[in-house]
């Protein structure tokens, strides 16, 4: 006995047995096997979740610190030498100071949104959404806010009408991608969002004519605070392809990528809707 223990045993048997005996103890050492095993499993993955989430923390505390910074030396600066700095200098002080704060800004808002996703506080409420009507208003607003350089175009195909989906994670999910293609553009150009309506599922693809992404990097921008190799000066925190994907699962679509580097990218998402609920929504 005091030999076996040392050995922890999942289970043990006296001599002399007969078989079923044997098979009992068997039994038992094979459960408890498996018991232990999923254990160690579920603990493994909640370290992993932890350290994630501890990354993911310090990654977004180290990314305010640069537009802070900008504020804190343009503050010192205006401070120390307001009546000997030239009025162009000073300008270009407090409008640095804007920017810094609208940047800090919208990374709250990316950092809060991401973490309701993480903590599984971000709800999926779906409602009747006239889907063309919507992406025709998401296109204006996108053109409203971009340069005269782009120009936003929209296509609609099939018998869309009204499809039970969260207007708030679709606003989600198209502002980001409509956003990248204008900010992945530089030398301006064409974007189009195309929105193909079929019986069981709705598809958008965004499309541009800018950068491209590398191959090898593709499947990691979904990760948080990843960025391609080729961005160069272009910012951006790699916050929104994160929050794309979280609102796609929530609505179990898909997401998919086609790029070729300098040519342009085209984001493919596959929504499936219920029209059951579209042609009866007194049935909800
Ligand atoms: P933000 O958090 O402000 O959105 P971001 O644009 O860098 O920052 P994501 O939207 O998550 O972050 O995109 C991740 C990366 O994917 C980008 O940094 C860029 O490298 C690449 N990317 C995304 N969309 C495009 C696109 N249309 N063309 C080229 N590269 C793209
Ligand atoms: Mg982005």
């Amino acid at each position: 006995m005091q030999r076996a223990k040392v050995t922890e045993p999942f289970g043990y048997i006296i001599k002399p047995f007969d078989e079923r005996d044997l098979h009992t103890s068997i039994e038992v050492a094979l459960r408890r096997s498996l018991a232990e095993t999923a254990i160690r499993v579920a603990l493994e993955k909640e370290k992993e979740l932890s350290e994630l989430k501890s990354r993911f923390w310090s990654i977004a505390a180290h990314e305010f610190r640069t537009p802070m910074t900008s504020i804190l030396s343009c503050a010192q600066l205006l401070e120390r030498y307001d009546r000997e700095l030239p009025e162009e200098r000073r300008r270009e002080c407090l409008y640095l100071i804007q920017k810094s704060v609208k940047a800090m800004n919208q990374l709250l808002d990316d950092v809060l949104s991401v973490g309701r996703a993480e903590s599984n506080t971000l709800k999926f409420t779906p409602n009747l959404v006239d889907i063309e009507q919507f992406c025709q208003e998401i296109v204006e607003e996108m053109q409203f806010n971009s340069s005269h350089r782009h120009q936003i175009l929209f296509n609609c195909q099939g018998d869309c009408g009204r499809v039970y989906l969260d207007p708030s994670l679709l606003w989600h999910i198209l502002s980001n991608l409509l956003s990248n293609a204008i900010k992945y553009s530089p030398q301006g150009g064409e974007v189009t969002l195309n929105l193909t309506c079929l019986e069981q599922e709705i598809i958008l693809q965004v499309k541009d004519c800018g950068i491209g992404i590398p191959v090898e990097e593709r499947q990691l921008l979904f990760e948080p605070f990843q960025r391609a190799s080729n961005v160069g000066q272009i910012p951006g925190t790699g916050l929104g392809l994160t929050m794309v994907k979280k609102c796609l699962d929530l609505h179990r679509g898909k997401i998919l990528v086609e790029s070729s580097l300098g040519q342009g990218t085209t984001f493919t998402i596959e929504l499936p809707v219920d029209r059951a609920v579209a042609s009866a929504p007194h049935l909800l």
